[in-house]
């Protein structure tokens, strides 16, 4: 539990420079990627943010069990409903709510120097209360700005309150920074900040948790691939299902929940495992938070996103566990693995292509070695915690020497 809820603690100085006070405004009670990048970012802001969640969860636990300062203003539901495709009508009951909500935020964004909105939600929340703070407001932008996602008024009114009220969208990749400008958002106001893992944590893993965890999970010697990811249609978890049948003997640890509410998605890939006779092999192990020991325990990460997948943690995480990442081309994806060279790209929804990359991974374990260590590298290099933290430093920075 964080020492202090309600105030914010005093700021010790880096040089002479007080460090910046900010507010993070999260959506969430549940953690998805979205939430594991802000609680490294909050982290590390500890000393003088404090961060605002909309509904309650192990979100919360996760950032008070680290010192975060974190408070939970609910949501009311006409709010927390509103789905990425919703209609006119829907998004319209829930104007008053934003409002409302805006006003309870404002209150506490007064204390702060910035506003930092975490995902799209919170964003058009914050641009009412930058508003009425009078405070500068940062999106960081982690979905990709599409018809495929959202609905053209979703669009429209998110680009539209971007460009009036955000002065600085981070977005997680080039493609979601792209799809932001070809939505109507604003060019200059957007940067790109890739996301960074904690590299530790991967490195903490020992051979013989390795092997008591394959030993506990029953997999004994049989090739296993890890699909990592929450349970949507859009992550395409049925796609790898689907597979299943041309890739005899392999077992699939399919890793994670349906935790933003697809729970039909998740009760159809239990049906389609069974209609496909993979039952024995399709493993549904629901969230976990030991993500490291459970990538390093499989041969391969193979990630079949539907979509455009804005960033994708699991690709970068399968990397720094120092596997062959297998994932499908789309959104930021390629800004991550270069085909052939750290990893490999396969189309979106194309079976055949997929069991033929996984087939030969399994086939030539010195090739798939290859891919995995120089994925590994390129984990290292660009894709750090540390580069995270020092670009989205850099940015809430300028933003806030514009504003002086
Ligand atoms: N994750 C987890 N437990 C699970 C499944 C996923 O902790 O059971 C984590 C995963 O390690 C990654 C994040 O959730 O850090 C998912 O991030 P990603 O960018 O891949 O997808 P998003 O949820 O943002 O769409």
């Amino acid at each position: 539990m964080a020492a202090n809820r309600n105030t914010v603690s005093t700021q010790p100085p880096i040089g002479n420079i007080p460090r910046p006070r900010v507010l993070f405004i999260d959506h969430a009670g549940v953690l998805g990627g979205g939430q594991y990048s802000l609680l490294d970012i909050a982290r590390h802001f500890a000393s003088s943010c404090k961060v605002l969640l909309f509904a309650d969860g192990p979100f919360r636990e996760r950032l008070q069990q680290y010192g975060v300062s974190v408070e939970v203003l609910p949501a009311p539901r006409k709010v927390s409903g509103v789905s990425r495709q919703a209609t006119l009508l829907q998004d319209l009951r829930a104007v008053a709510g934003v409002i409302h909500l805006a006003r309870s935020v404002a209150k506490h964004a007064r204390d702060y120097d910035l506003i930092y909105a975490n995902g799209q939600k919170p964003m058009v929340v914050s641009a009412f209360v930058a508003r009425l703070a009078n405070k500068p407001l940062i999106w960081h932008l982690r979905d990709t700005l599409t018809v495929q996602f959202e609905s053209r008024l979703h669009l429209w009114l998110a680009t539209t309150l971007a460009n009036l009220f955000v002065a600085r969208v981070i977005a997680n990749s080039k493609a979601t920074a792209e799809a932001f400008v070809q939505s109507g958002g604003r060019a200059d106001r957007v940067q790109t900040v890739y996301n960074g893992i904690d590299a530790a944590s991967f490195r903490a893993v020992t051979p013989e948790q390795v092997a008591s965890a394959r030993l506990s999970l029953g997999l004994g010697s049989a090739p296993v691939i890890g699909a990592f990811g929450r349970l949507a249609p859009w992550k395409g978890q049925h796609v790898l299902l689907e597979a299943m049948p041309q890739l005899p003997g392999v077992h699939v640890l399919f890793v994670g929940d349906a935790i933003f509410g697809e729970d039909a998605y998740a009760r159809k890939l239990r049906e389609q495992a069974a209609a496909l006779g993979v039952t024995d092999r399709a493993h549904f192990l629901g969230f976990r938070q030991d993500i490291p020991l459970l990538m390093s325990a499989v041969d391969m990460v193979v990630h079949t996103a539907v979509e455009a997948e804005p960033f994708g943690r699991v690709l970068v995480e399968g990397m720094l566990a120092r596997k062959p990442v297998v994932a499908t081309r789309g959104g930021g994806t390629p800004e991550i693995i270069e085909t052939g060279v750290s990893g490999l790209l396969v189309p979106p929804s194309d079976v055949k292509t997929l069991v033929a990359a996984i087939g030969g991974l399994l086939a030539d374990p010195a090739s798939a070695q290859k891919l995995a260590e120089a994925g590994h590298a390129v984990a290292l290099q660009r894709f750090s915690l540390e580069a995270l933290l020092a670009g989205v430093t850099r940015q809430i920075d300028d933003v806030l020497a514009r504003r002086r």
